[in-house]
């Protein structure tokens, strides 16, 4: 790790979570120079749902690459873009009856919400945008100003403003609906909240501590916004794609979002791409008025038709989600209740579920023992009190066993042996997949 800190910035940050300098990785397994594996829970923080180097989409980008295929082409048409459009219009919005346009923005999640306050503020003429309690939304100046985490406000330099903040569900105790406070916010007029062009959410925050939004909440937050002339942007970056065990996370809810931003799984391979999906009349742009050099990476385009096709084309991906978020679930609970010194909480929805500690330093030590027997795992919550249990969506049944038996085990070593030494696991070849 010396090699890093001498010339890396001091803002490195997973490199500290996970420190081996990794070489390889394949499906649901990383390995480092010295040649230990690790069951990846991570994902590139919801990046390879689909794992790491799929050997589909790999030989697809091979084919591409050998072909000489066009790999930057900023926003011009293209062979792989036609073939994305063409995925993403049959296989994902047409069955799912969406009437949306496609707007490419730069290749990280922030450049589509960047885009979407934009579209929003134009489209509405009003500057104010309303972000939740515990939202995360990028770093970059509007989305960092959505963004509720002080950490990540305070690095701005500037007053973020433009943005109110009003709780998500939950947020003011389990007792108090939030709804009747952000409806009385927007309503009444001497609250001093600005009336909005849109709110901006995210139906489980994943950075937030994996807070979870009912159905009923969103569908309430939707009529606020429908009551009001304000739009709804569901930041779907981390949820979607899949994650939360449906292509979108809002699927099957009742909610028809104003506009909808795709980034981390949507490339496929790990390989930077994001999009606004916006309501055709919210399209009020000239042409070359957002732009960006790496609008629609074509390498990008390709891996991420491939795995529409290979993933969404029929129901069976997404059954096939259901029984292994049923089972991590019930293995979730049945840790609650054996370690009731140790979590307070458990929660989530498909693969994107958290294990919320009493203390956020024993949540520390939980994931440093656990990247020591060979498991990734990231903290995320305002305090970093939760574990974010994100494995790849293709992660097999025992790989799966094997990280939460890693999982079980630190929590044992750091709560239960803690004043003995901590047990010794044995180190396990796993076939890579
Ligand atoms: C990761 C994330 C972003 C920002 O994406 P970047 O690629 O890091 O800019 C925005 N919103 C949500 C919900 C995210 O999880």
């Amino acid at each position: 790790m010396q090699f890093f800190n001498h010339l890396e910035s001091n803002v490195r940050g997973y490199i500290r979570s996970f420190p081996a300098v990794f070489k390889t990785a394949t499906g649901s397994i990383l390995v480092d120079e010295e040649g230990k594996q690790y069951i990846d829970f991570f994902s590139g923080a919801g990046t390879l749902n689909y794992g790491h180097n799929h050997p589909v989409f790999k030989k697809k980008l091979i084919e591409y690459l050998n072909e000489d295929g066009v790999v930057h082409g900023l926003d011009m048409a293209t062979t792989a873009k036609k073939d994305f459009l063409t995925a993403f219009e049959n296989v994902i919005l047409k069955p799912r009856n969406l009437n949306y346009k496609i707007q490419f923005t730069g290749p990280t999640g922030t450049n589509a919400v960047e885009a979407a306050l934009k579209i929003a503020r134009l489209a509405k003429q009003r500057a104010n945008i309303v972000s939740f309690t515990g939202g995360f939304h990028g770093v970059t100046m509007g989305s960092v100003a959505a963004t509720g985490n002080v950490l990540y406000r305070s690095g701005a330099g500037v007053p973020l403003d433009n943005t109110t903040f009003m709780p998500y569900e939950k947020y003011l105790g389990v007792e108090h609906d939030s709804l009747d406070y952000i409806r009385k916010f927007i309503a009444n007029t001497s609250s001093g909240v600005d009336l909005p062009a849109a709110f901006i959410v995210e139906t489980v925050q994943g950075e937030g501590g994996v807070n979870v939004a009912s159905p009923k909440w969103l569908r309430g937050l939707q009529a606020i916004c429908r009551e009001f002339d304000i739009l709804l942007i569901i930041d779907d970056i981390q949820a979607g794609c899949g994650r939360t065990g449906q292509f979108f996370s809002f699927e099957g809810m009742g909610i028809e979002p104003d506009l909808v931003l795709l980034s981390k799984s949507l490339g496929g391979y790990g390989l930077p791409m994001s999009l606004v999906l916006l309501k055709p009349e919210l399209d009020q742009w000239e042409p070359g008025q957002h732009n960006g050099t790496f609008r629609g990476n074509n390498l990008a385009f390709v891996a991420a038709a491939e795995a529409i096709h290979t993933f969404w084309s029929d129901e069976s991906f997404s059954k096939e989600l259901t029984v292994k978020s049923h089972r991590l679930q019930s293995d979730l609970f049945a840790l609650k209740l054996r370690y009731p010194q140790a979590i307070k909480d458990v929660r989530g929805r498909g693969m994107l579920h958290g294990i919320q500690m009493h203390d956020p330093e024993k949540t520390k030590a939980v994931a440093e023992r656990a990247f020591e027997l060979g498991l990734l795992v990231e903290r995320c919550g305002s305090e970093d009190e939760v574990l974010k249990i994100i494995p790849p969506l293709v992660i097999d049944e025992a790989l799966m066993n094997e990280g939460m038996k890693i999982i079980n085990q630190s929590i044992s070593d750091v709560f239960e042996n803690f004043h003995q030494a901590p047990a010794k696991i044995e180190r396990k070849e796993y076939a890579s997949q």
